[in-house]
């Protein structure tokens, strides 16, 4: 391998990455590249049981992010620690850890939320993707926070920010997960007390706090026949891929003015380049 990178995902709730990216963020860790994921919110609002607290099901999810990144081969989580649902009204102190973060670690490319997702009603989910870009854009300004430029941490850029699953924009970036879409299934499955809530999706009429095994072995194969539906229709705009997942790579820094060309040539009626296979 050529270069090793150093990644930051940038989730707002702890199980965000998942669905939409794991299969990636298992290929790039395999390579040797280094997978950092930054979790924004305690996730504390995600689930519809009345008998547990904010606290222990932040805790419960923690725990979960930890199992889905070491089975990922990615480093342990950082936990922002911000309140779920309430994102937007921590904005400033969001975008101050990101760009701390991504100083501390050195990050090379950042994989998030789209922000300019149509339809996307969370708005933690917004706000992720919005306020990671703007760190990645401010984190290289050595005189925005200038108390974070000690022990060895200085202002740096990444380079990329990646879009996940993108809709407003043709992907240009499709991912082949084959080798590694069993290891996404695990880090779905790793976030049980999510999994929990979609029980009556796959399992008609299960009670999520009382699966019998059976319904419990539904709810996975049901968990999988979904994510592997998903990502063999994503490989649809790949030949010869059999699995995958898509991105939108925009460029940060003087780098992003090729990307204003390319929406232009695109705006005028110029076909896009295909998508780069990874
Ligand atoms: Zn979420």
């Amino acid at each position: 391998m050529s270069e090793t990178l150093r990644i930051a995902a940038v989730y707002a709730h702890p199980d965000d990455g998942e669905f939409f990216a794991a299969g990636t963020l298992a290929k790039w860790a395999a390579a040797g590249h280094t997978v950092y994921a930054l979790c924004a919110t305690r996730g504390d609002l995600g689930s519809k049981r009345r008998d547990v607290t904010r606290d222990d099901l932040a805790a419960t999810r923690a725990a979960e992010l930890g199992r889905a990144l070491h089975l990922l081969g990615a480093q342990p989580p950082i936990l922002l620690g911000f309140p779920d649902g309430f994102l937007r009204d921590h904005a400033a102190a969001l975008r101050e850890r990101l760009i701390y973060w991504f100083r501390r670690l050195r990050i090379d490319r950042v994989l998030t939320f789209d922000p300019w997702k149509r339809y996307e009603i969370h708005p933690d989910h917004i706000e992720a993707g919005r306020i990671a870009s703007e760190a990645a854009v401010f984190s290289c300004f050595p005189l925005l926070h200038p108390e974070h430029l000690c022990d060895g941490v200085d202002a740096a850029q990444p380079k990329e920010v990646w879009y996940m699953m993108p809709t407003e924009h043709r992907p240009n970036r499709i991912i082949d997960i084959s080798a590694t879409f069993q290891k996404k299934v695990a880090s779905v499955l790793s976030h049980s007390s999510q999994i929990e809530m979609l029980a009556d999706w796959f399992v008609k009429g299960a009670n999520p706090q009382a699966l019998t095994d059976e319904q419990r072995a539904q709810l996975q194969q049901g968990t999988e026949s979904f994510l592997d539906g998903m990502a063999r229709g994503v490989a649809g705009m790949a030949p010869g891929i059999e699995r995958a997942e898509a991105f939108f790579a925009q460029p940060v820094g003087p780098g992003h003015f090729q990307n204003y060309q390319e929406l232009f040539m695109e705006a005028a009626g110029v076909p896009p380049a295909p998508p780069q296979l990874g």
